[in-house]
């Protein structure tokens, strides 16, 4: 009686569940782009009054605080938060079996509530309870941490503790919807509810009837990239989560060799998607025989719109925030007012890097940003391979450049690219000013993608599955210059939306990369804002009417719900 779930449990019936979230800027759930968009899903979701629960790891110690120290290197340091300050706790507890011992998880409750009055529930899973063995509370304490046998106990109290976790408080799942193959477990989970009606299995046969659980589960995948699928050598998989199904059966649903997560995702899934047209189609390639469709991602367009941004918007488009739609009409805001609003974030940007570096950006220039994960395939050093051009450029047109961005603690390249741009920041501040914030967040993400004048983005093509902050760049009017891959593809038109790197095709190396990215800069881009600032002022319109009105996650959960959902 009187539980504070009472008003969720008769109505949500689909669960959706993610190993990252990003909720608050306070609640340290979240590394990057992938708990980015779970947070701006969950937001839609209760804009829109979806049925749903999502599930997630309450990840105490959370993924990382970056630290840039004076030789310009990554410092690694953790990032601790205290449930109890934005969740309550719930009175339940499920166990799961992990290594042969017990391990007790107990819920908390994060309320995400839309504008409109709308609530979706959070669960935050936890083993940090005195009634676990003490090797067991912290398996839910550090976000992406430790080894394999870590990361495997994590999806376990994930995907098995969180699927036991919803019935035990009394929700009634239709749809499991797993954002990434981090949750895959819950496939076997539900299995195992549904053992074969002869009850005895014939050789070589299956104990558990999949049909079932094909309905009730979609997969939702988010990386191109081989290394980003999670496999797990059978024998540690028996030693952590032991038979949770008979391993003969296992290896039919999750491959031969180790256990692939996404390939049990895949073959448990009635329906698979990919996060834009581009990567369904790689995923289709490098999974034949599935059907791979394509939802492409979007962001919250009420959370990323900047405050002078989104009360420009108030004046001139009502109800944008609840149907981003209509930002169509972005085209016809008067060019005083979407300059003023622009100026206001970027003063506001040069004040954070001010206060964060002690470097004052002249807001009479372009400010160029890159700003997302350092790692090696969104090749965060493309613009400084060849800083003597850099350098004749700016000598012509001036520009700055603010970097942001983390490196997973175990991505030694993408450590030495964080250290590369440092120097070459140091090398070049003379003539090119430049300057790195540490510690990248939603906190910074929120000033960057407005205060910047153009979002800069060079992944290499087909690894990019969508990348969605050029999505929140054009919703506040930054323009974007991104070589062509993940939703990029879709939004770009050249010199209206904003500007490609290279051409829509595999064949370009990274040098082809690198010079067009320059010829851009010098032709295009920067003449642009030198000379003819009605144009693009004019450019920063179409960006908005033209992406912002798209990419965002309203549209991106009605098509879930309508295609996915409701299959
Ligand atoms: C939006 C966002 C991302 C995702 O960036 P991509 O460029 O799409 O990879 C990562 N980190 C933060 C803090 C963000 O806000």
């Amino acid at each position: 009686m009187n539980s504070p779930l009472d008003r969720f449990l008769p109505i949500s019936s689909i669960a959706y569940f993610t190993m990252e979230i990003a909720l608050r800027p306070e609640m340290h759930t979240y590394s990057g782009g992938l708990g980015v968009l779970a947070g701006d899903t969950a937001r839609s979701a209760a804009d829109l009054n979806l049925p749903e629960v999502f599930v997630t790891l309450v990840s105490r110690q959370g993924y990382l605080r970056q630290e840039i120290d004076a030789a310009g290197r990554q410092v690694d340091q953790p990032a601790p938060w205290n449930p109890e300050e934005w969740c309550e706790q719930l009175n339940a507890m499920v166990a799961v079996t992990i290594e042969g011992r017990r391990v007790w998880i107990r819920p908390w409750l994060y309320r995400c509530t839309s504008p409109l009055g709308h609530v979706v529930p959070v669960i935050l899973l936890d083993t940090d309870i005195d009634a676990n063995d003490p090797m067991d509370r912290p398996i839910t304490d550090r976000l992406y941490g430790g080894d394999s046998r870590y990361r495997l106990k994590q999806e376990a109290v994930l995907g098995i503790g969180g699927t036991r976790m919803l019935q035990a408080l009394g929700f009634s799942i239709q749809i499991y919807h797993m954002n990434e193959g981090h949750a895959a477990f819950l496939t076997l989970e539900l299995l195992r509810r549904f053992p074969r009606r002869s009850n005895r299995r014939e050789a070589g046969g299956r104990a558990y009837d999949a049909s079932p659980v094909l309905s009730r589960c979609l997969f939702t995948t988010h990386t191109p990239v081989e290394a980003g699928h999670d496999r797990f050598p059978y024998p540690l998989v028996q030693e952590v989560v032991g038979d949770l199904i008979e391993l003969e059966e296992l290896r039919i649903y999750a491959g031969v060799d180790d256990c692939n997560m996404t390939r049990l995702a895949l073959n448990l899934s009635g329906y698979v998607n990919g996060v834009a047209v581009r990567h369904a189609e790689t995923t289709q390639q490098m999974f034949p025989g599935y059907r791979v469709a394509a939802i492409t991602n979007g962001v919250h367009a009420a959370r990323w719109a900047y405050p002078a941004i989104a009360r420009l918007f108030d004046k001139h488009i009502p109800h944008w925030a609840h149907e981003p739609e209509l930002l169509f009409h972005a085209d016809y805001l008067p060019d005083a007012d979407i300059t003023a609003a622009k100026r206001e974030a970027k003063d506001h940007l040069v004040r954070l890097t001010e206060e964060m570096t002690g470097v004052k950006l002249d807001p009479e220039l372009p400010i160029f940003s890159f700003a997302r994960r350092m790692t090696g395939y969104k090749r965060p050093g493309l613009l400084l391979s060849d800083p003597e051009r850099l350098k004749a450029i700016a000598r012509k047109y001036p520009f700055q450049v603010v970097w942001a961005g983390k490196s997973h603690p175990a991505d030694s390249a993408g450590k030495a690219v964080i250290e590369a741009i440092n120097q070459a920041t140091k090398a070049l501040s003379a003539e090119i000013p430049m300057v790195y914030l540490q510690n990248y967040d939603t906190r910074i993400a929120e000033v960057l993608v407005a205060g910047a004048d153009v979002w800069l983005n060079t992944p290499k093509p087909p690894q990019e599955a969508s990348g969605t902050s050029g999505m929140k760049a054009a919703l506040n009017g930054t323009l974007n210059l991104s070589t062509l891959d993940g939703w990029w593809v879709e939004a770009w038109i050249e010199d209206v939306t904003g500007w490609s790197i290279g051409n829509d095709g595999f064949a370009e190396t990274e040098a082809d990369h690198a010079t067009d990215l320059y010829d851009k800069l010098e032709q295009k881009v920067l003449p642009l804002y030198a000379k003819d600032r009605d144009r693009w002022t004019w450019m920063t319109k179409q960006s908005i009417s033209k992406i912002a009105a798209y990419f965002n996650t309203q549209r991106m959960m009605r098509r879930y719900t309508s295609e996915a959902y409701l299959r």
